[in-house]
């Protein structure tokens, strides 16, 4: 263990060591240096907080609506004081821009302002005299203890798509974030502390598969939040169902951006440029693929490649427009997709690692990358890259377009680009993607409509935050009920009829 902070988990309103020695390093991948490390909690103390949140649970529950929605909105207005300080935490671990961290911040705003709402939202229904003196209501109530386990590419934001609504209906949590950028949601569960939420409702345990396992079998758990890679979503998936638990598990991504030849290519090249490229392309809504009906490639990429040579690489507290990758092991990885590239016949037209960069010689750079007339084979096309690389595939018609995106394992997000409105409103209909954008390259759908994608992007049916969340966090009940009165009264065993 090299000598730097250590990082512990945050249990019962306060910071926790837990009885596990083991971490792992924290880079600022800026500077390619080991900033902290996080405890990798044991079994045990994975046991430890699911016994504190399941403690906490029935004061919570039974908390009022008001009292509940008075500490969201106090949790709110912290957060939108503080969310500089956050996004100082975000660029420092990550490595996104300062811009780009306060972007995810807002968006994960959103869903607490959405959260706002839950006595609203959680509303039952009530039919009056469905038979003779009898009412039939609906409850919506809360689960429980809910787990959460999240990824490095958005530290803030996709826990705020979970533990805001989960919390606001009555539930109690436990928040494993990714190991490689921690610190966010310690600050966040602490954060709410202050808001005035109690010890207990909000726990962060830090870990590896350890902790994760641990938290998908432990029978006090009630459901499961996943967002990260689709091997590790698919066995999220499968491990906590056999488990008898509620699951929503979204996975990765190959989105495409599908550009007929009527697009306005001055602003279709703006926006695959922004789309590929910011948050380095470690987004699962990045754009990778774009794939052009010709005779639009040729023109495309030279608007793409004029775009790409104004972009600054460097230290995101820098005002840079792009910053370094997650760590070293994964700016290997996605630069030995240039090879496979080269080796695949494709054209490299711009090769990320030939970039002066504003920052660090040792941090985790590779530069903005474009591959021309790749083929459908190759694992450039196929693979999720997770990194600053767009493809293009050049396509004679839409309907090979077409055909191509449907054929992807992934169906997460994908954009059509075109003033050709019936076109626009034929491929919303034909395209097998859960998220689409007509015009618009990063169709995340805002906190009052639910996020998720289509095929090995999300396993089970439930989608993220928005109808679905609220739906995923709270369990009905239907109550009928009578009050006694003569005309009730007489034997009959035959099954019960309304009249
Ligand atoms: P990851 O799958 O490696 O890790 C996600 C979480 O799972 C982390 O908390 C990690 O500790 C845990 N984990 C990793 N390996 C595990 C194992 N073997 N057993 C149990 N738990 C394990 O993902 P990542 O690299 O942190 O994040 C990037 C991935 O997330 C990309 O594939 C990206 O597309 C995806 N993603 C998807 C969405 C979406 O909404 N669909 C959003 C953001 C990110």
């Amino acid at each position: 263990m090299t000598d730097v902070p250590t990082i512990s988990h945050y249990i019962n309103g306060a910071a926790a060591v837990g009885t596990s020695s083991r971490t792992a390093p924290v880079f600022n991948p800026a500077t390619g240096t080991v900033a902290k490390n996080v405890l990798l909690a044991s079994t045990r103390d994975l046991d430890t907080a699911v016994a504190v949140a399941q403690a906490a649970y029935p004061a919570w529950r039974d908390t009022s609506q008001a009292r509940r929605q008075s500490i969201m909105y106090n949790f709110r207005e912290l957060l939108n004081a503080r969310k500089g300080d956050l996004a100082d935490i975000l660029t420092a671990e990550h490595g996104k821009v300062t811009s780009d961290a306060l972007g995810e911040i807002i968006r994960g705003l959103e869903v607490v302002e959405f959260a706002l709402g839950m006595p609203h939202l959680s509303k039952g229904e009530y039919s009056e005299n469905v038979s003779t003196g009898v009412d039939v209501y609906t409850l919506r109530q809360p689960l429980g203890v809910v787990g959460i386990i999240s990824p490095f590419n958005f530290p803030a934001m996709v826990p705020l798509w979970y533990f805001p609504i989960a919390i606001a209906a009555g539930n109690t949590v436990v928040l494993k974030p990714s190991e490689k950028d921690p610190s966010a949601a310690n600050w966040l569960a602490a954060l709410f502390t202050e808001a005035g939420l109690p010890a207990g409702v909000l726990n962060v345990v830090h870990g590896d598969k350890e902790a994760v396992d641990a938290l998908l079998v432990h029978p006090d758990v009630q459901a499961i939040s996943f967002v990260g890679s689709t091997p590790i979503a698919r066995y999220i998936y499968e491990t906590a169902a056999k488990h008898g638990k509620r699951v929503q598990s979204l996975g990765g991504a190959k989105n495409h951006m599908l550009v007929l030849p009527d697009a306005d290519l001055d602003l279709t090249a703006d926006a695959a440029v922004n789309a590929g490229f910011g948050s380095a392309g470690e987004r699962c809504m990045a754009i990778s693929v774009i794939v052009a009906v010709e005779p639009v490639a040729d023109d495309l990429i030279a608007k793409i490649a004029e775009r790409v040579k104004g972009l600054t690489v460097g230290d995101g507290t820098r005002g840079c427009d792009m910053g370094p990758l997650i760590t070293k092991v994964h700016r290997d990885k996605v630069a030995g997709y240039i090879d496979i590239a080269q080796n695949d016949g494709a054209d490299v037209v711009i090769d990320g690692r030939d970039i002066t960069v504003d920052g660090d010689p040792n941090g985790f750079w590779l530069g903005p990358t474009l591959f021309d007339k790749v083929s459908v084979d190759s694992a450039v096309y196929l693979d999720e890259i997770f990194g600053p690389v767009l493809s293009i595939v050049r396509v004679a018609t839409y309907q090979e377009g077409l055909d191509l995106i449907n054929a992807s394992q992934y169906g997460n997000g994908t954009a059509i680009f075109t003033n050709d409105g019936g076109a626009a409103r034929r491929f919303q209909n034909e395209v097998q993607v859960g998220m689409i954008g007509i015009n618009v390259p990063i169709p995340v759908p805002v906190a009052y409509h639910s996020f998720g994608g289509w095929k090995n992007s999300l396993f089970g049916d439930a989608k993220a935050y928005g109808p679905a969340g609220v739906n995923f966090f709270t369990r009905e009940k239907a109550v009928t009920s009578r009050w006694l009165d003569p005309s009730h009264g007489g034997i009959n065993l035959g099954f019960p009829q309304n009249q």
